[in-house]
């Protein structure tokens, strides 16, 4: 695997490059990482990811300081993969270049964004420079940052004609894996995992009393709250395609946002 932390060296090294899979992430490999990698070393010749704790998409310090970080495990993993290549730049090079702003609009400000202000305006900046510097024509990226994938598509595939693979998310005892899972204490990976299978199950439930949940919903947030003293920001069905609140025409999900020991932690079913 070639590490290739410069957009220099980037450039020459897969400049006329065309067959290459792009899978972004900020590191910490876990099981949902690899299904993006896998996904995209089963349909392209070449497979690079990029690690990259994006500063601008955090909007809390201390959040971004506590991120999880151990580049050297992550290698060994990628490196276990046969990806071929991994590129780590550093804050200075990724934003040296002025670069179009992302700013949404009010109908886009809803579930995450509607709590973490300027989060996907982040995400939106960083994913504008890493595809004009990786020029990819398939980018793979999990579902379970829902929200992520819809806004990247809306924003971004046109403007590089980029296919978006969107994968499944990979789940261990009900918890949708994550590199902040890393940050949780065991009493509350414990509870997390209660938390997923009950609303696993109010998804289940859905299917044949969609108009009578979404009335039960607030009161189901309320006794997760309490139970298991976390901070639930939103739980909502919302349509697959459009993201609109309770529209059971078409394919929806149960999406879910909370903090459990200071840690944010979102899901959808
Ligand atoms: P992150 O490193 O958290 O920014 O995630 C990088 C990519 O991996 C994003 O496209 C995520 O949606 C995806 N991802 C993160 N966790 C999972 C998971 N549990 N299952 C599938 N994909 C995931």
């Amino acid at each position: 695997m070639k590490i290739i932390t410069s957009i220099f060296d980037l450039n020459k090294e897969i400049k006329d490059y065309k067959n290459i899979g792009f899978v972004p992430t900020m590191g910490g490999i876990h099981a949902g990482h690899i299904s993006l990698i896998k996904a995209s070393q089963n349909k392209k010749s070449k497979t690079i990811v990029s690690i990259f704790v994006n500063p601008t998409q955090f909007n809390k310090r201390d959040d971004f300081k506590q991120y999880p970080r151990d580049i050297q495990k992550d290698v060994a993993i990628l490196e276990k993969l046969n990806v071929e290549y991994l590129f780590t730049p550093n804050i200075k090079d990724i934003y040296k270049s002025k670069a179009k702003k992302f700013n949404l609009k009010k109908k886009d400000k809803i579930l995450c964004a509607k709590y973490r202000i300027g989060h996907f305006e982040g995400v939106l900046n960083v994913m504008n420079r890493l595809m004009t510097i990786i020029k990819s024509k398939d980018l793979y990226m999990g579902e379970k940052d829902y929200q992520q994938l819809y806004l990247i598509k809306k924003f971004l595939s046109k403007k590089f004609k980029v296919r978006i693979n969107s994968c499944p998310t990979i789940r261990i005892n009900n918890i949708a894996l994550s590199t902040r899972n890393k940050l949780l204490k065991k009493r509350s990976i414990r509870k997390a995992s209660e938390i997923a299978l009950f609303l696993k199950k109010v998804k289940y439930k859905s299917k044949f009393e969609s108009t009578k949940l979404v009335s039960d919903l607030h009161n189901y947030k309320i006794k997760l709250e309490k139970k298991y003293h976390i901070k639930v920001d939103y739980l909502e069905f919302r349509d697959e395609k459009s993201l609109k609140l309770n529209n059971f025409k078409n394919k929806y999900r149960l999406f879910v946002a909370y903090e459990i020991d200071n840690v944010r932690l979102i899901d959808n079913y």
